[in-house]
């Protein structure tokens, strides 16, 4: 994790910590562009995000949105025509049940329409300081088993997995740096193992063509 954190340098945050940057890790905003981000290339969360807060900031402003004007903003994410009605559904709940703020319980985050435990850790995590959770998304999956951390099959499993073998302190920034790295470096095809900071450390476990 140092060698990760000296390496990844000027490289581009992920969206979702951008964001938070950006708006003072606010957690209804963390939220909402999470859920953007399931399956959706950085660059395209970004705008999409921008471009939603731009016409509403807050639970309320973006459940009296209309449909066709949140699928319009968001588009082209991925799933957006779902996505927009879980965001609708979110807002109207955080108002009925939450007092338009964001939950602060995984189980609570849970309930809300479209949020797993990816994006309900991630919200714990960055916007809520939690140093209790670990964010697992297909890249901290992939590169965890690479390295022969863990070896499971699903997500879910690596999380459960890292809890026992990462250590503590390292939990909420696993995803920041995985993330960082699977995105510039350890790309799900080719991996560019040549210029990799932490090659002498990394088995390569499944990797079967290298990029250059
Ligand atoms: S050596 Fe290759 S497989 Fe291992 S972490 Fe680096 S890029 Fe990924």
């Amino acid at each position: 994790m140092p060698r990760l954190r000296a390496a990844m340098g000027e490289m581009a945050e992920p969206a979702v910590e951008k964001i938070a940057e950006e708006e003072q890790s606010d957690p209804f905003k963390v939220l909402i562009s999470t859920m953007l981000s399931a399956q959706t290339r950085d660059p395209v969360t970004l705008a999409a995000s921008t471009r939603l807060f731009a016409r509403a900031e807050t639970p309320r402003e973006m459940a009296g949105l209309r449909v066709a004007t949140i699928e319009k903003l968001i588009y082209p994410v991925s799933f957006y025509r779902n996505k927009t009605r879980h965001l609708k559904k979110t807002c109207r709940l955080l108002l009925a049940r939450h007092s338009g703020q964001v939950p602060t319980t995984m189980a609570e985050l849970l309930e809300l329409p479209g949020v797993g435990r990816k994006t309900a850790n991630l919200v714990l995590i960055v916007a809520l300081r939690s140093q209790e959770n670990i964010c697992v998304d297909t890249h901290v999956h992939r590169i965890s088993n690479r390295l022969g951390w863990v070896e499971t099959q699903t997500p879910a499993e690596t999380e459960e997995a890292l809890y026992q073998v990462a250590a503590r302190r390292w939990w909420p920034l696993l995803n920041l740096y995985l993330v960082t790295w699977g995105q510039n470096v350890c790309k799900p095809v080719y991996p560019v193992c040549g210029r990799c900071a932490i090659s002498t450390l990394c088995p390569q476990i499944g990797v079967v063509k290298v990029g250059k």
